[in-house]
């Protein structure tokens, strides 16, 4: 027997890197009519690497004790700036303290106790110990597009890190790609700061923006592109991604280094890891819909 249009649409979908994971998706992502994409780990290649370590002068810490620190809270965390911050202290080769209670909130950051010490390694705008200083600090380092992540020890902000993040190779091109598919360009939903958000879109030619959104507010900004009428394919790798993946018309993942979250509650996932995988799928459901038609 001749295999069905969208059972062959999807091993043909597979064959590019992309797997859908039931009919009813193809058939979802063929009347797709508008993209929201995260930033991180999505339009950026989420291998972020530290740039700037710079302790506050009335901390008393030197760059590679506030290192250390901030890599200890952070080294259960597999957040993209987690990773990064974890691979800068075994670059300058610091002894990785333990850490006790760890927690980490989605959009937010992580707290944890180590060396005695209430370690919280965040978004300066979603830290309440943050003050004018620090808030100026992180200001500084988002001023050249960097995401800031403040550092608290015990209520009192003692530094903060500057972590930059480059655009994927083909990221502007699929911009380009997926606002011809769907008539529309794609919008941006962040986590990150309003700064190093329009940086990247600029880069990458997006002009809908909407940054430093919680998880929650993602779902928020999907349903409004969906009350406008619009179906929405959003494109995500987080845990922070999840309740938008969920809440969208469909949802896709980055599978290579998206969180199990993310890929359980996608629609399809991302196995190879180019961007240009998503307006291709798009085009082989649509492709797939005129047969079953
Ligand atoms: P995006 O939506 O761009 O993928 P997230 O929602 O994951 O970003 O994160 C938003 C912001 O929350 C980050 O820019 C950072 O300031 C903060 N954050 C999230 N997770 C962590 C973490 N593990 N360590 C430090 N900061 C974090
Ligand atoms: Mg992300």
């Amino acid at each position: 027997a001749t295999m069905p249009p969208l059972l062959s649409a999807i091993a043909n979908a597979g064959r590019h890197g992309v797997l859908v994971k039931s009919a009813v998706v193809m058939e979802r992502l063929a009347q797709v009519d508008a993209v929201a994409l995260d930033k991180t780990g999505t339009l950026t290649e989420g291998t972020p690497r530290v740039t700037e370590i710079r302790p506050l002068p009335g901390s008393g810490l030197g760059e590679d004790e506030l290192l250390a620190l901030s890599a200890a809270a952070e080294h259960p965390s597999e957040h993209p700036l987690a990773r990064a911050v974890v691979a800068a202290a075994r670059e300058r080769r610091l002894a990785l303290h333990g850490a006790e209670c760890f927690s980490s909130a989605p959009g937010v950051g992580v707290t944890a106790t180590v060396q005695g010490a209430r370690i919280t390694v965040g978004a300066p705008a979603r830290t309440p110990a943050a003050d004018t200083e620090s808030l100026a600090l992180a200001a500084e380092l988002e001023e050249d597009g960097r995401t800031a992540v403040l550092v608290v020890r015990d209520g009192t902000p003692v530094g903060a890190l500057g972590i930059a993040d480059r655009p994927r190779p083909d990221a502007a091109a699929t911009v380009a790609v997926l606002t011809s598919l769907t008539g529309t360009a794609p919008t941006l939903l962040t986590g990150d700061n309003p700064r190093a958000a329009a940086r990247l879109a600029a880069d990458i030619g997006i002009g809908d923006v909407r940054a430093g959104l919680l998880p929650q507010d993602k779902v928020t900004a999907v349903r409004e592109l969906e009350a406008a009428g619009r179906r929405v394919l959003v494109v995500g790798d987080g845990v922070n991604d999840a309740p938008a993946l969920a809440a969208a018309h469909t949802g896709v993942a980055m599978g290579r280094a998206g969180s199990d979250l993310a890929l359980e509650t996608a629609d399809a996932v991302i196995v190879r890891d180019e961007l240009t995988t998503v307006p291709r799928v798009i085009g082989l459901a649509r492709a797939a819909r005129r047969l079953v038609v």
